[in-house]
């Protein structure tokens, strides 16, 4: 069984994480609780941020916090000297509401609304990435009725795209996200914005997939877009100050998973980056990623209760937990792979080989395929691993259930970060009949 970060097994036999008791953490906060080792999100990103000033390299580390946003994570980014992504008018007012410094949140997406851009400007945020031709059209329009300043990034898909285990390159890419590098739209649109008296274009941005394993992918991706950055220095005599290469970093969800330090990506962009800029005589930019999944990811744990176990002679059983789809939709959604373990009997052999189902009216809930457990007794605790990333966040309520409780942990201390939704909760929004449909009385 692979632990990780600050993760031990104590005298007792039970799973602990910064220094606490994970037993004790789901009687004080019940279960499901999603605990996150705080030390390990700080390592991960020093990891990232370190590589870059052992290098002398001007560098931003934005944490891309749609993998779990809420107020506590942010104000932790923020003491780590982190940036911050936000896509949505609602985690920008997370990020309000944490008091993030405002200079460092770089707001990303394919529809931000003329709303949320105008928020951007209220709260005079750093960046703005700029997807499409239709924002550009409503930045000039709110900046020019504003007269205010607003930096921005062009997003472009530079023809790589890395996913999983290997990469592609196409000529022309089917993306929903940015402007084209080959067909002439990111010309056009820096065309656009060129020599505008309030947007300030930094430079260009690319986000090339999630889950990546090998630097490969990042160093093509550097080389197209610094290629383009050379051609509009040669043409237009415009400088890009800031190359964002996004962020995918790989994570260990299984042991079939292996993926490569932090560093070494940060090294491949650095290697490449200054490479080009030697070879063109280009002023060294500023190197942006945006690391989501890897910061987060390995550092959160779900603990569940289990239920009721079914057999299915001869071909599984199934040990049914107090979650499932509504906290981490990640298996049904895209066969996401996870492992687990008996968090209150950690030191007795996992020999038995289960299903892990949720609780969901769906029997695609379920959790873990195949899992190695200690033999399962109703009210045993359950953790599973490395669920810290696009869990929470893409929670919801399905089947009613109340969205778990969050906790921080970290020398042996513990903090609810996020309470446990209540059934009150659940029915906050709803409003009794009052005219239609209610039947008439006489
Ligand atoms: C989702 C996203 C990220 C983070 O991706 P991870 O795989 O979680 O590291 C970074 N940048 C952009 C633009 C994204 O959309």
């Amino acid at each position: 069984m692979y632990l990780y970060g600050t993760q031990t097994v104590n005298e007792k036999g039970h799973l602990t994480i910064g220094g606490v008791d994970t037993v004790d953490l789901a009687h004080i906060y019940g279960t499901p609780l999603l605990v996150y080792d705080i030390a390990l999100f700080k390592e991960r990103a020093a990891a990232f941020q370190e590589t870059f000033k052992k290098a002398g390299i001007q560098a931003q580390v934005a944490y891309a916090s749609k993998a779990f946003s809420s107020i506590a994570i942010y104000e932790v980014a923020a003491q780590l000297g982190l940036s911050l992504d936000v896509v949505s008018g609602g985690e920008l007012h997370t990020a309000v509401a944490a008091n993030f410094p405002r200079e460092k949140i770089h707001f990303h997406g394919n529809n931000k609304s003329y709303t949320e851009l105008q928020y951007a400007f209220d709260e005079k945020i750093g960046c703005i990435v700029l997807d499409n031709f239709h924002e550009i059209e409503m930045i000039k329009e709110i900046s020019e009725a504003r007269k205010e300043k607003m930096n921005v990034l062009l997003r472009v898909t530079p023809g790589v795209h890395a996913s999983t285990h290997d990469y592609i390159t196409t000529g022309q890419e089917d993306s929903k996200f940015g402007f084209d590098l080959k067909n002439g739209q990111t010309d056009d649109a820096f065309l656009k914005l060129h020599n505008h008296p309030y947007i300030q274009l930094l430079g260009m941005h690319c986000h090339i997939g999630s889950q990546i394993f090998e630097t490969e992918a990042f160093r093509l991706a550097a080389e197209a877009l610094m290629t383009k950055m050379v051609e509009w220095r040669q043409k237009f005599k415009f400088t890009c100050s800031v190359l964002n290469l996004g962020g995918g970093f790989g994570i260990r969800y299984t042991a079939e998973d292996e993926p490569l330090h932090p560093s070494k990506y940060v090294e491949e962009m650095e290697s490449t980056v200054l490479s080009m800029a030697r070879t063109y005589n280009y002023p060294l930019p500023e190197i942006w990623i945006e690391p989501g999944r890897s910061l987060v990811g390995d550092a959160g744990t779900t603990i569940y209760t289990i239920g009721s176990t079914k057999e299915v002679p001869n071909i599984r059983t199934y040990v049914s937990v107090d979650g499932g789809m509504s906290d981490n939709i990640r298996p049904a959604l895209y066969g996401a792979k996870y492992s687990a373990a008996s968090a209150n009997r950690m030191l007795d052999p996992h020999s038995d080989k289960v299903t892990i189902a949720g609780k969901c009216c769906e029997s695609g809930d379920k959790l873990i395929e195949e899992a190695f457990i200690a033999q399962p007794v109703e009210g045993d605790l359950l953790a599973i691993f490395c669920t810290g990333a696009y869990t929470y966040s893409m929670a919801s309520n399905y089947n009613r259930l109340p969205k778990p409780a969050i906790v921080f942990c970290e020398d042996g201390q513990h903090q609810l970060v996020v309470r446990r939704e209540t059934y009150e909760d659940i029915i906050r929004l709803d409003i009794p009949l009052q005219k239609i449909g209610r039947e008439q009385s006489k």
